[in-house]
């Protein structure tokens, strides 16, 4: 049995999307989500839209840049899931843990995310392809 405390819950699910004004109808309208509200993240040249699903979220993404990690990943891959986000209240002892068990990462130490959280991504080398994402709650 691991000792290491599990992650609470999916913090929310990361799509890519190429357009938010014409995808975010669809979960609302047609989903019936609620929408929380946008952020842009300059950290990582994106704008995002929250919708909450239970007591979680899906994060649709929109590149504001054509050097945004989004951009990229949509011109290779397209629109779609781009990475599944962790909730911990840990994460810079996880991510000194994870360095140390051999796990390749993207953050070696979080940074700022939407929301006031701090966010620190695994490289999906080292997570069979998935890109994960910590997320930490900010204070507020
Ligand atoms: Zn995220």
């Amino acid at each position: 049995m691991s000792s290491v405390k599990p992650p609470s819950q999916i913090a929310h699910i990361g799509i890519a999307v190429k357009d938010l004004s014409r995808t975010v109808p669809f979960y609302t309208e047609l989903l019936g989500l609620h929408l929380v509200g946008y952020e842009t993240v300059e950290s990582e040249n994106v704008r995002v839209a929250f919708l909450q699903i239970g007591s979680t979220h899906i994060e649709l993404l929109e590149a504001t840049s054509t050097d945004s990690p989004i951009s990229r990943f949509i011109e290779q891959k397209g629109e779609g899931i781009h990475h599944i986000a962790l909730e911990v209240d840990d994460s810079v002892e996880r991510l000194s843990f994870l360095k140390k068990q051999g796990v390749k990462l993207i953050d070696e130490v979080p940074k700022q995310g939407a929301h006031g959280s701090l966010v620190a991504f695994l490289h999906p080398k080292s997570t069979n392809g998935v890109l994960l994402e910590l997320c930490q709650r900010g204070a507020r």
